[in-house]
Order: C-alpha cells, then sequence, then structure tokens
C-alpha cells in the first residue's frame, strides 16, 4: 500500500525564496516515487506559489491549519475555500503546537467537519503528554481526543480521515528519543481498535493511522515495518532536503 509522509515545515524557512529551493530539491525525489504519496505543508503563506512548482500527483499540499467559518470578519484566519483555491488537499489539524496555543476538542471538531465537508483531507493529530503509561491514563486520554475531535463525522467522510499519532514528549528531539517501534505497534492496535468503536469495523479498517514525533534517517524503516504505521508524519527532518529525500528514497523501498 502507498505510504503517506507528511512534511511539516512548521514555521520555517523564513523566506519564500528559501521554501522554493527546498520544495524544488525534496520534488526530485519525491515526484518520482510509485510506493509513497508526499504531502508537504509549508506555511500558509507560501503554498501557492509553491504549489506552481509541481503539477503531477505524486506531491500534495497541506495546511498547518484552517478555521471553520466560510469568510467574513475573523482577521487572520484562513478558511477552506482559500487553502483549496491555493492548492491545499490536506489539512493539519489539532497539531500539538496549536492546542499549546488553544486549541481544543470543540474547536478542532469544528475545523474537521468544515474540510470534510468541502472536500479537503484531515490530518487529525493527537497525543499524550507525558510517557508515564501507568494505569493506561495515556490511552483514556487518547480516546477521549479523538472522540472529541470526530464527532458527528458522517459514514460518507471516512475517506476524508487521517489519524496522526504524535506523542508530545516525542516531539522535536533526536530519533533516540522517539517512540519505538514496538511501542508503536500497541498503540497503532488501541488507535484501530478506537476507531473500530466510533465508526464501526468495515470503515475503521480503512483509516491510514500515521506516527510522528522524532523520526529521522535510522528509524523511518521501523516505525512503518515493526510500527505498523501507514505513514509518518516528520517535523525537523523535513527541513534538510538530502536528509528528507533519503527518508522519501527508503519508504520507497520498503
Ligand atoms: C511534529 O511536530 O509534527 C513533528 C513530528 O516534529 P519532529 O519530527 O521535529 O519531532
Amino acid at each position: 500500500m502507498e505510504k503517506l509522509i507528511i512534511a511539516n515545515w512548521k514555521m520555517n524557512p523564513e523566506s519564500i525564496a528559501v521554501a522554493k529551493k527546498l520544495f524544488t530539491e525534496v520534488k526530485k525525489t519525491a515526484g518520482k516515487l510509485s510506493n509513497v504519496k508526499t504531502v508537504i505543508a509549508p506555511p500558509f503563506l507560501y503554498i501557492y506559489e509553491l504549489s506552481k512548482l509541481y503539477t503531477g500527483n505524486k506531491i500534495e499540499f497541506a495546511s498547518q491549519d484552517v478555521f471553520w467559518e466560510k469568510k467574513g470578519s475573523f482577521t487572520g484566519e484562513i478558511g477552506v475555500s482559500m487553502l483549496k483555491n491555493s492548492g491545499v488537499k490536506y489539512v493539519i489539524v489539532g497539531h500539538s503546537e496549536r492546542r499549546a496555543l488553544g486549541d481544543n476538542d470543540e474547536n478542532i471538531n469544528k475545523k474537521i467537519l468544515a474540510s470534510i465537508q468541502s472536500g479537503l483531507a484531515v490530518i487529525l493529530c493527537v497525543g499524550e503528554k507525558n510517557r508515564d503509561n501507568k494505569d493506561g491514563v495515556h490511552l483514556s486520554f487518547l480516546a477521549k481526543q479523538l472522540e472529541g475531535a470526530l464527532k458527528d463525522v458522517p459514514q460518507n467522510k471516512i475517506s476524508k480521515i487521517i489519524i496522526a499519532y504524535e506523542p508530545i514528549w516525542a516531539i522535536g528531539k533526536n530519533e533516540k528519543d522517539a517512540m519505538k517501534s514496538y511501542e508503536l505497534h500497541e498503540m497503532v492496535i488501541f488507535i484501530r481498535k478506537t476507531m473500530v468503536n466510533i465508526f464501526g469495523k468495515n470503515s475503521a479498517l480503512k483509516i491510514p493511522i500515521l506516527y510522528g514525533g522524532s523520526v529521522e534517517i535510522e528509524n523511518t524503516e521501523t516505525l512503518l515495518t515493526e510500527g505498523m504505521a501507514d505513514g509518518l508524519l516528520v517535523g525537523h527532518a523535513s527541513l534538510s532536503a538530502r536528509e528528507f529525500s533519503d527518508m522519501l528514497k527508503i519508504v520507497q523501498n520498503i
């Protein structure tokens, strides 16, 4: 099955010129791969310019957030039509860095419903803060995040949902601090079970479950094979064209 690899550039790089250079380098590899769909999530401001540099279907663009209203007096916000008209196919919703700035299950749910109604695919980020697994607290926390975010998602829009499991304790470090692949496997099973509880078996099995949190060259393969993730969400390593392209090649050859 085609793996989904998301590059979350966060608030980088500092100029469109550097963004174009990074994208053009990554495109040389990403544009050729048959087993990988690469999704680039640049800052809003760069998406339209970058989308003009590629016309194929191996690379798509994501936004790092979205607002749920269609248009109007919402200073600073970006709506779904604006994103679609700028070449966006996916939106990242509920990233822990947005949650830290005030996003909560209720407005994440509004963002998801607005996005899927408009035909955008959603990459919903969930993940616990601490590594402490005592008494399964992290599992009930995760289930609550998933249930809250996915409330009222209709069965006929499930194909638009992708889950990115990103334990916060593993984000922004290096591969040694990432979740181990055997631990990830357990979490993927738990998330899959939660999806079955929410959507029923047939639909739930089709939802891709990705992993994010300090994915680098060294752990790319095992997180997908032993960890059983359907794809990866890559932060800092996606800012190096060389490193990210090498990761894409590893995924292609699995
Ligand atoms: C992220 O913040 O979504 C992320 C995965 O970052 P990093 O790869 O840098 O841990």
